[in-house]
C-alpha cells in the first residue's frame, strides 16, 4: 500500500502502471476508495453494494482511453476527447451502475464468462 505510483482519473484511484484499480502486480486494490467517492451519486443503487460492493469488477483507466494530459502531464485526459476527467469516457458511476444492473438481472458480478460462452459456440460444432 502507498508503495507504489498511483494515477487518478476523475477521482478514481488506478495503480499508475497499468492504470488498474485493483492490480495483483502492484499489489493495490483502490475499489473501496473509489467507492466512497462516488457514495452519494450511486445513491439508490446502494442496495446492491451491500453484499458485494468490494467486490466489483475492477475498473481499468486506460481501457477507457484514459492518457496523460500533454498539458499538465499531471491529470489524465480521454483519447477521444482529450479533455482531463472527461465526463463521457469516465463515467464510473455509470460503469458501475450498468454492472449493479447486470447483476439484478443475472444475480451475480458479471464477469468474462459471457465472452467465453460466445466463443465456445463456434467451437460446439466439433461434437
Ligand atoms: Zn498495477
Ligand atoms: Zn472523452
Amino acid at each position: 500500500m502507498g508503495l507504489t505510483d498511483n494515477i487518478v482519473v476523475k477521482d478514481f484511484m488506478f495503480c499508475a502502471e497499468h492504470g488498474d484499480e485493483y492490480c495483483h502486480k502492484c499489489c493495490c486494490d483502490h475499489r473501496m476508495g473509489n467507492n466512497v467517492r462516488i457514495e452519494d451519486e450511486l445513491g439508490d443503487m446502494s442496495e446492491f453494494f451491500e453484499f458485494e460492493v468490494e467486490e466489483r469488477q475492477p475498473i481499468n483507466a486506460y481501457a477507457h482511453g484514459a492518457v496523460v494530459a500533454v498539458q499538465t502531464e499531471e491529470s489524465y485526459e480521454c483519447e477521444s476527447h482529450r479533455k482531463v476527467d472527461c465526463e463521457k469516457c469516465f463515467d464510473w458511476v455509470a460503469i458501475i451502475k450498468k454492472e449493479a444492473e447486470t447483476i439484478e438481472e443475472e444475480g451475480r458480478w458479471p464477469t468474462a464468462r459471457r465472452s467465453w460462452t460466445v466463443g465456445a459456440v463456434d467451437v460446439g460444432v466439433e461434437a
